[in-house]
């Protein structure tokens, strides 16, 4: 009996099914399993599974996790993340969806440059406005793509949001469809040196809408996991 085999079941049927509501192909969707806080047993128990996308929070959780776990581990930096903290993670990083300034992004870009490698990143945009979240407004979003697709080393991927907390996840579905109408601009505005394919949006409580909406990456903690206990650490 297996609590992350179960959830992860149950996930992975529910991202089929809305895959198959709104027409798209599951192999689109890549689920992100978010492991922050939980112990490496935890992920190690989701990895023999089939996992192989992991997202944390902390620099120093993910650098820990790094070395304790294989190597074929794509990590997904998903939280704030500081102008200092960059150069411990550029080259253990798959994917940094949290990339909301261009001060940010001009130290992704020199710290991968010393080390002669390339970095993937989303532009986190705060599409519902809330005062509470990072991320790049909705009208400023285009024009930071543009000015991190002049920076060397650095490549920008898509867009990432983090939709409100709410209880009937349909109230999320017009912020996740204005990520992809943004996306879909940008698009249009052929920008060189950029790539865009992702749209990283969707949580446990939201990711069916997500997907629905068009999301590429989801970020599931809870759904996988169960509930995050940050009183013991
Ligand atoms: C914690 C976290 C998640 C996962 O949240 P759950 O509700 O547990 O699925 C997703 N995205 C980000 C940015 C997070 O910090």
């Amino acid at each position: 009996m297996s609590i992350i085999r179960d959830n992860l079941e149950t996930v992975k049927a529910n991202i089929e099914a809305a895959c198959a509501r709104s027409g798209r192909d599951s192999k689109e969707v890549t689920l992100v399993a978010v492991s922050k806080i939980k112990p490496v047993e935890m992920l190690q128990e989701a990895y023999d599974l089939g996992c192989r996308d992991f997202g944390e929070n902390k620099v120093q959780e993910l650098v820990w996790k790094y070395d304790m776990l294989p190597k074929d581990i794509r990590w997904h930096m998903i939280g704030h993340l500081q102008r200092n903290k960059v150069k411990y993670i550029v080259d253990k990083v798959y994917m940094i969806h949290s990339v909301d300034s261009l001060r940010l992004a001009e130290e992704i870009s020199k710290e991968a440059c010393k080390k002669n490698i390339t970095v993937s990143v989303l532009v986190e945009v705060n599409v519902a406005g809330e005062e509470s979240k990072f991320g790049t407004s909705t009208e400023e979003a285009a024009s930071l793509v543009k000015d991190i697709s002049e920076l060397p080393n650095i490549v920008v991927k898509g867009l990432m949001t983090i939709a409100p907390y709410v209880e009937n996840s349909e109230e999320n579905r017009l912020y996740f469809a204005r990520l992809k109408q943004i996306y879909v601009d940008i698009i249009h505005k052929n920008i060189d040196n950029i790539c865009m394919e992702e749209l990283s949006m969707g949580m446990t409580g939201d990711y069916e809408v997500a997907v629905e909406e068009g999301a590429t990456y989801i970020r599931v903690g809870t759904g996988i996991f169960g509930e995050r206990q940050y009183t013991a650490v």
